[in-house]
């Protein structure tokens, strides 16, 4: 678990066995990518191209 610099949490895990960075948003939309550069750019994107699970649609 990491803090952004807008005090927001986010989490990044690095998938085992792969060059995929699976990041989770504090509003809890997940993405996945194997560029540590355009996961920084998605989570700091917020809320763009973020899709909260369980919250409708
Ligand atoms: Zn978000």
């Amino acid at each position: 678990m990491s803090t952004g610099p807008t005090g927001e949490i986010y989490r990044v895990d690095w998938l085992p066995g792969t060059d995929v960075l699976h990041g989770t948003c504090h509003c809890g939309a997940e993405h996945t990518t194997q560029d540590p550069v355009e996961m920084w750019e998605w989570m700091l994107g917020h809320p763009e191209g973020h899709r909260p699970r369980g919250n409708g649609s």
